[in-house]
């Protein structure tokens, strides 16, 4: 049985895309058995896996709206040393055609359940909104993983997203949990962060992640190489972020 990890934050540019690259990276090095589901048009996190978004011929696309079985979108043999379900701007139509599909909510779920025996972990990377992509993401998802800059705007828009996490949990997907709240591009040393830590401990406890990912730069190159931080920059403080996190999420996943 495999555990489904949604990376999810309607905003953009918060870190969902870096996090769920170098997490499913970082998992993989840690000898796990990792698939990266991508559901944003952008296709970033394809991208940055090393698949070119522009010459796939079957995506996640077609397994949303066709039936394709998820089994032969797959990319496989990648040096990042997981496998990736990708996506790319073809998703845009998706969010309008789901609508009018019968399950509509549940059709990435039926998908990846096809694949509980092959992996141990499967990381869906969402789109920046709470459409109906999102929402397939939720209803597959055993857990939610929120990364968050923690700026003052951080937690405004957050009760948007606990709310749509709470539909799905009373609708379709009871056992829905929150994984964690991740600090990303963390800077411990400004005041503003040390505030809005405490606001996050107050309301998320221990749901807070202990491991916090710092502004990196080697994050930020990796991706134009194709390759996650562990793989293009080893020993930066990046990779090594990503690795304390993903220890610390195979101990609570108890994976
Ligand atoms: P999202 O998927 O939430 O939109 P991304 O992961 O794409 O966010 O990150 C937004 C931008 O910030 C990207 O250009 C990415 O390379 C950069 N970035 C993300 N995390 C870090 C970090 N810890 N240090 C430096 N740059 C980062
Ligand atoms: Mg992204």
């Amino acid at each position: 049985m495999s555990q489904i990890i949604a990376l999810t934050n309607q905003k953009g540019g918060v870190g969902k895309t870096t996090s769920a690259v170098n997490l499913a990276a970082s998992l993989a090095a840690l000898g796990r058995r990792v698939l990266l589901v991508d559901l944003d048009p952008q296709g970033h996190a394809s991208m940055g896996s090393g698949i070119d978004k522009h010459t796939l011929e079957t995506s996640v696309l077609d397994v949303l709206l066709e039936d394709t079985a998820a089994q032969q979108a797959i990319v496989r043999d990648l040096p990042a040393g997981y496998d990736v379900l990708p996506g790319n701007g073809d998703l845009t139509a998706a969010e309008v055609e789901l609508l009018q599909l019968d399950e509509r909510q549940s059709r990435l779920a039926s998908a990846l359940k096809a694949l509980s025996d092959d992996y141990d972990v499967m990381l869906i990377d969402c789109p920046p909104s709470l459409n109906m992509l999102t929402v397939n993401a939720l209803t597959a998802a055993d857990g939610v993983l929120i990364p968050l800059q923690c700026e003052f705007y951080a937690l405004e828009g957050l009760s948007a997203l606990l709310d749509t996490i709470e539909q799905i949990k009373e609708s379709i997907n009871p056992t829905l949990e929150i994984s964690g709240i991740l600090r990303t591009m963390y800077d411990k040393r400004m005041s503003l962060t040390r505030e809005v830590d405490s606001q996050l401990r107050g309301y998320f406890g221990d749901k807070l992640l202990k491991a916090t990912i710092p502004r990196n730069v080697k994050l930020a190159e990796a991706p134009s190489h194709g390759l996650p931080v562990n793989h293009y920059a080893r020993f930066s403080r990046g990779s090594q972020a990503y690795r304390v996190l993903a220890k610390e999420m195979l101990q609570r996943l108890a994976l």
